[in-house]
């Protein structure tokens, strides 16, 4: 599915066998014909997409899809890209009709517990079949009609969600910092920072610092060691863009902990763990290895450089060996089996949700490819991951 991501925008997918009429309630709801409705079987034939305001939320892109019952070759193809399409999802609508709930339905909702999506299931046309017992235990919302109260209702059960699902969220500092202590952050301010402006990592930090009612000190790199040294501050963490890891490495007192941006923004964002555990394979690598850099941008990324030229730079010169660097943008399908390659490297995923990069990584957690991230592997490869780390242990 080609997408266009928005940072911090909901995915809500609709799902369902042909002519339940999930296109049905998603022109209700988006109050717009997105999907193309008839009583013809299969009349939305691919993925279809449309930015809404959510009641109760805020933006969100709502996302209909073909039906999972269609098995024509064609119906296949559209069935394996509206499941492709579930993995990129904050939350699937499964919606039903007619009392059928059968393997379709059970195997779908197995798939979203399988990549922690969460399902609202919806009975549709109850005033045509009304639900029976078993479905009306299965169901969180019975739809007769699509009027305005019944949209409203649906928008409610799906603002919820979103937010008890956001409510499992990390924040950036979540668990490393407790009310008072100070955090100084390092903020070089080169020829690539935009002009008049912090990038939106350094916001999100100073925010979080601010939410957890501890103290944010901000300084370029140029001014550290005198608001160390001269000023007496005496940070309880000091966080640094990767760009200036060596030299704030040296400046900052051992028994202060440090880590970057990067690694903060790891933690939040994908398999952190796992980058963790994959990152010294590094030191393992061998020559003829393919290594895959996974970018989340769909437009060109902004941090193209990073991945495509300084990175495979640094990583060749550190491990000594001839390797073959691939790279893929975008959150659609990866036509090469992840498995083929020796290690793969995920970029920050500034535009990508958390569930969008862990669940574009899983088969390769499946199957034990080691992963990591750009963050910490330039903190790796500098000798300083271990420092950098060390306050998530
Ligand atoms: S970190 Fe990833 S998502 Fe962000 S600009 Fe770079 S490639 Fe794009």
């Amino acid at each position: 599915m080609e997408k266009t991501t928005k940072e911090n925008r909901k995915y809500i997918g609709f799902f369902g066998r042909t002519n339940v009429g999930k296109s049905t309630i998603v022109n209700a709801l988006t109050g717009q014909e997105v999907s193309i409705v008839s009583q013809e079987k299969g009349t939305t034939t691919d993925v279809v997409k449309k930015n809404m305001e959510l009641f109760g939320y805020g933006a969100v892109v709502i996302v209909d899809t073909a039906g999972l019952d269609d098995n024509t070759t064609l119906g296949e193809k559209r069935i394996k890209a509206s499941l492709h399409a579930l993995t990129q999802m904050d939350l699937a609508v499964l919606v039903v009709s007619e009392n059928t709930f059968s393997e379709i339905e059970s195997s779908f909702i197995e798939k979203c517990k399988k990549y922690d999506i969460p399902v609202v299931v919806v009975y549709n046309k109850s005033d045509i079949t009304p639900a029976n017992k078993e479905i009306k235990e299965k169901v969180s919302l019975e739809l007769g009609n699509h009027s305005a109260e019944s949209m409203l209702l649906l928008s409610n059960i799906i603002s919820e969600t979103l937010k008890a699902k956001e409510g499992e969220r990390k924040t950036p500092l979540q668990n490393i910092v407790k009310k008072g202590d100070v955090i100084l952050l390092v903020t070089p301010i080169d020829s690539s920072a935009p002009q008049g402006r912090l990038i939106l990592p350094q916001v999100q930090l100073i925010r979080d610092v601010l939410d957890k009612d501890c103290v944010c000190v901000v300084v370029k790199e140029t001014e550290l060691e005198m608001v160390l040294n001269e000023k007496k501050i005496k940070p309880d963490l000091v966080v640094t863009d990767s760009k200036v890891f060596e030299m704030v490495d040296k400046i900052v007192p051992k028994e202060i902990k440090m880590t970057s941006f990067s690694v903060v923004l790891a933690r939040m964002k994908g398999a952190f763990d796992e980058y963790i555990k994959g990152t010294p394979y590094l030191d393992k690598l061998k020559d003829g290895d393919r290594v895959l850099m996974l970018e989340s941008c769909t437009h060109q990324p902004t941090c193209e450089d990073i991945g495509r030229v300084k990175l495979p730079m640094w990583i060749s010169k550190y491990t000594g060996k001839n390797l073959e660097f691939s790279a893929v943008s975008g959150l659609s399908e990866i036509e090469t089996p992840l498995t083929d390659f020796a290690m793969i490297i995920q970029c920050g995923g500034c535009v990508a949700t958390s569930q969008q990069i862990r669940n574009r990584l899983l088969p390769a957690l499946e199957n034990n490819v080691p992963v990591s991230n750009y963050g910490l592997v330039i903190a790796y490869i500098h000798g300083i991951f271990n420092r950098a780390t060390e306050i998530f242990k």
